[in-house]
């Protein structure tokens, strides 16, 4: 697999859609039940399906991967695992990890003054943008605790 894989996360493993977007993959979340409509979505637009569903896993998709544990770390572990990803820091947090899109970065950081705390925008430069909820993104102390949780999941 060259290209980036992405994924359509069902309701049962919102959590792994938020890690993933972190992690720079699009995973889009599907809060519907139906088992029908999911494989479609995942054909269609030839994304993996993440599920906690033994039922649905037996199906045919573009791809389905039946997530094990409960667990968010062991989750997230699993699907680096099996698909074998490649993780870059550098593509930490270039997707909004509320909206699944992906951030812009801002070119004048004086448009974000006023919505990002003072300390932060005097101490940071670059800044990223949400197209979709406008949540302003930056490499702080949210990053560097992610990747100690990314360091914890692959030393155990
Ligand atoms: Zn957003």
């Amino acid at each position: 697999m060259t290209e980036k894989p992405k994924f359509i996360v069902d309701f049962m493993c919102g959590r792994l859609a938020r890690w993933l977007r972190i992690l720079g993959y699009d995973a889009e979340f599907f809060n519907e039940t139906s088992r029908s409509k999911i494989l479609m979505e995942s054909l269609k637009t030839q994304r993996i399906i993440l599920t906690r569903d033994t039922q649905l896993s037996k199906k045919k998709a573009y791809k389905i991967i039946l997530i094990t544990s409960d667990k968010i770390r062991q989750q997230v572990k699993q699907v680096i695992k099996d698909l074998n990803l490649k993780l870059n820091p550098k593509e930490f947090f270039s997707i909004c990890s509320i909206c699944n899109k992906k951030v812009n970065k801002v070119i004048d950081k004086s448009e974000i003054k006023d919505l990002v705390p003072i300390y932060i925008y005097e101490n940071i430069n670059e800044f990223y943008r949400c197209p979709g909820c406008n949540r302003i993104y930056w490499q702080g102390s949210h990053y560097d605790f992610f990747l100690k949780e990314i360091e914890k999941i692959f030393s155990k």
